[in-house]
C-alpha cells in the first residue's frame, strides 16, 4: 500500500489544490493533505481553519485526510508511513523553490521520493495569495475555491469593508 503525504499552507485550499488531490488521491492508495501549522509566510486562516476547509474541500474522496503538522515535513512523512511526497508546479513560480527544497529534503530523509505534478492549465496561475487580494477587494471569486472557502474568506475580509 502506498500512502502519499501533500504538504502545504493551504491558506485556503483552492482548485488548484483539488486538481493536484484528485490527480494524486487516483494514483495512490492514500493521500494525506498535511497542513503546516507555521509556514514562512503571513496566513489569513488558523491551522484549525485551515483543516476544517480542507477536509470540507476534499470529504467526497473517499482516501483522501487531512491533518495539520508543526515538525518537519519529512518527520511528518516518516510518522505517518507516507513513502511519497506529493507538489503540484506551476510554470512561472514553482520550479526553483521546489528544486531546492526536494534536494534539502532527499539530504534529510533519502528514502522519500518525491512526485510532482503540472498544474493544470487553467490554474497555472492562481495562487492562495492572490486569491485573498481579490477576495480582500471585494472581487468574484466563484471560479477559483468551493462556495464554503469562498464564504469564509467573505467572512474575515467582510470586517475590513
Ligand atoms: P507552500 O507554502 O508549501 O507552498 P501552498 O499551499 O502555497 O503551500 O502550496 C502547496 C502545494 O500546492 C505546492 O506544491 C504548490 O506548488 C502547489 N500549488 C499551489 N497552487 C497551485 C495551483 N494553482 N495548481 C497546482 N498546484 C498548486
Amino acid at each position: 500500500m502506498t500512502l502519499a503525504l501533500y504538504p502545504g499552507s493551504f491558506d485556503p485550499m483552492t482548485y488548484g489544490h483539488l486538481d493536484i488531490v484528485k490527480r494524486a488521491a487516483a494514483l495512490f492508495d492514500k493521500l494525506v493533505v498535511g497542513i503546516y501549522d507555521r509556514p514562512n509566510k503571513k496566513l489569513l486562516f488558523t491551522a484549525e481553519e485551515r483543516v476544517e476547509l480542507a477536509q470540507k474541500a476534499v470529504a467526497d474522496i473517499r482516501n483522501v485526510t487531512v491533518q495539520s503538522y508543526s515538525i518537519l515535513t519529512v518527520d511528518f512523512a516518516k510518522q505517518i508511513g507516507a513513502k511519497v511526497m506529493v507538489r503540484g508546479l506551476r510554470a512561472a513560480s514553482d520550479f526553483e523553490l521546489e528544486f531546492e527544497m526536494a534536494m534539502m529534503n532527499r539530504k534529510l530523509k533519502p528514502e522519500l521520493e518525491l512526485v510532482c505534478f503540472m498544474a493544470n492549465l487553467q490554474y497555472q496561475f492562481l495562487s492562495s495569495s492572490l486569491l485573498k487580494e481579490v477576495s480582500q477587494g471585494g472581487g468574484n471569486i466563484d471560479p477559483w475555491v468551493p462556495e464554503h472557502i469562498v464564504n469564509a474568506l467573505k467572512q474575515k475580509f467582510g470586517s475590513e469593508r
